[in-house]
C-alpha cells in the first residue's frame, strides 16, 4: 500500500471524526436529515469533490460519487453509511464510506484506470434511529419501502419524515423507486466494521460477508391500571410493568431454546412516573438467527404466552406482538463471494446477525457481497465499537484489491 492512502484515510477520518459526536464522549448522533447529517453529506460532497467525482442525489436522497460516467455502466460501487444509533460508535457505517475512497485513492496513486465506472455512495438513515425502518434510504431507493409509507413515518416528536426532508432542503415528493440509479450499479461491496467476534477468534483482520440472518422487529403492549405508588397495597395494584419483566425473561429463556437471538432493547412506559403504578408499557423485541423457521417458532410461542395471559396476571390485557418488520435471510452472490475469498488469500467467510444496506440491494437483484474488518471486543452499536488502525488499512487495501478485479 502506498503511504499516500494511509494518509488519505487519515485525513479523510479526521475530517468526519468530529461530526455528530456527544462533546460528553457519548458517542455519535448522527440521525436522518438533522443537522449532524446535514454535516456528514457535505463531508462527502467535498471528499467527492476533491477528487474530482461527480456526485449525484438519488430519489431516496443516497449520495452517490462517480469516477467516470455512471451511463457507461454498469459500474462497480462500494460504500456504506453514516448516520448512527443514538450513541453509536465512530465505525460502523463511516468505515465503509471512508474505506471507499481510500481504495479508490489507492487505485490512483498505483496508476490503475477501471473499465467500468466506480462508484461511492453513501446510504442515507441506514440505522433507522430516528423513524424506526432499518436500512430506509435502501428500502426506498429499491422499493423494499413504498414512499406512502415510508414518508408518513414520524419520529419521537411526531415530525414526519417528508417533514424531516422538506426542513432539510431534500424533495420528497420526487421519493421513490429508483431505476436509473439501480441500473448503474452492477455489483456492491460494503465493508464495515464487523459487529461480533468472529475475526478476533480466527485472529484474522478482514473476512468476506457471505449471507445475513433473518430478523425482525415486533410490538406488544400490557394494559394495568395507573395508580399512586405510595397508597395503593400490593394486593389492589394491576401492574402491566411486571408482566413486562415476565414477558422478557420468558423471550430470553425461549431464545435458548430455539437457538435464536432475542433482545427488548425499548420500552415506553405510560405515565412513566417515578412514583406511579404504569397504567400501559409497550415492548419491542427484536429476535433473528440463523434458520428462519427457528425465529419464527420462537416469536410464535412468545406470542401465544402473551394471548393466552400465561406471561400477564389474570387481570391484565396483553396486546398479542404486531408485526414492524420482518426481512427474509439474505445470501450474498456465491460467486463474488468466492471471488473475494480468493483475492484476498483465502479470507475467512462469515455470516452476519446484523442488517445491512447490501443486503437490501442483494434482496433487489443487485449483485453484492461485504468486507468485515476486524472488531477486538465484537463491541457495536456503542461508543466502545473499535478497529485499529492497521486493521482499517488492511481493509482498504482489501477493498482496493476486489474494487481492482471488479473493475478491470
Ligand atoms: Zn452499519
Amino acid at each position: 500500500m502506498t503511504g499516500t492512502v494511509s494518509s488519505s484515510f487519515d485525513r479523510l477520518w479526521a475530517d468526519l471524526e468530529p461530526v455528530g459526536r456527544d462533546p460528553r464522549g457519548g458517542g455519535y448522533r448522527r440521525f436522518a436529515w438533522t443537522r449532524e447529517d446535514a454535516t456528514a453529506r457535505e463531508w462527502f460532497a467535498a471528499a467527492a469533490a476533491a477528487r474530482g467525482l461527480d456526485v449525484t442525489t438519488d430519489r431516496a436522497g443516497n449520495q452517490w460519487a462517480w469516477w467516470g460516467d455512471p451511463d457507461n455502466g454498469p459500474g462497480v460501487v462500494a460504500g456504506s453509511h453514516l448516520d448512527s444509533v443514538p450513541d453509536g460508535g465512530a465505525f460502523d457505517g463511516p468505515l465503509g464510506v471512508i474505506s471507499a475512497f481510500a481504495a479508490l485513492d489507492e487505485l490512483r496513486a498505483t496508476g490503475h484506470v477501471p473499465s467500468h465506472p466506480l462508484g461511492i455512495v453513501n446510504f442515507g438513515d441506514e440505522e433507522g434511529a430516528r423513524f424506526g425502518v432499518a436500512c430506509a434510504g435502501s428500502r426506498l431507493l429499491t422499493g423494499a419501502l413504498s414512499p406512502e409509507r415510508g414518508l408518513a413515518l414520524t419520529d419521537g416528536d411526531g415530525v414526519t419524515m417528508a417533514e424531516a426532508m422538506k426542513q432539510a432542503g431534500a424533495d420528497a415528493s420526487a421519493v421513490g423507486r429508483d431505476d436509473e440509479t439501480l441500473r448503474r450499479v452492477g455489483v456492491f461491496v460494503e465493508l464495515h466494521v464487523e459487529q461480533g467476534r468472529g475475526l478476533a477468534d480466527l485472529g484474522r483482520p478482514v473476512a468476506v460477508g457471505s449471507s445475513i440472518w433473518p430478523h425482525g422487529r415486533w410490538r406488544f403492549t400490557l394494559e394495568g391500571e395507573a395508580n399512586h405508588a405510595g397508597t395503593t397495597r400490593l394486593a389492589d395494584r394491576r401492574d402491566p410493568m411486571l408482566d413486562l419483566a415476565t414477558a422478557i425473561v420468558r423471550a430470553r429463556e425461549l431464545a435458548g431454546e430455539y437457538g435464536v437471538l432475542a433482545t427488548c432493547g425499548k420500552i415506553a412506559v405510560e405515565p412513566n412516573g417515578v412514583n406511579a403504578i404504569p397504567c400501559r408499557v409497550t415492548g419491542w423485541l427484536d429476535a433473528r438467527g440463523a434458520d428462519p423457521a427457528a425465529v419464527r417458532a420462537m416469536v410464535a410461542e412468545f406470542d401465544v404466552g402473551l394471548a393466552s395471559g400465561s406471561l400477564a396476571g389474570p387481570s391484565l390485557v396483553s396486546s398479542s406482538l404486531t408485526e414492524e418488520s420482518w426481512t427474509d435471510p439474505t445470501s450474498f452472490d456465491s460467486y463474488l463471494v468466492s471471488r473475494m475469498a480468493m483475492l484476498l488469500d483465502g479470507a475467512p467467510v462469515l455470516a452476519t446477525g446484523a442488517g445491512h444496506d447490501a443486503g437490501i440491494l442483494a434482496n433487489a437483484g443487485v449483485p453484492a457481497a461485504m468486507l468485515f474488518v476486524r472488531n477486538p471486543t465484537g463491541i457495536s452499536h456503542s461508543p466502545a465499537e473499535h478497529a485499529s488502525r492497521d486493521d482499517c488499512l488492511h481493509g482498504v487495501r482489501a477493498l482496493a484489491t476486489v474494487l481492482r478485479d471488479l473493475a478491470g
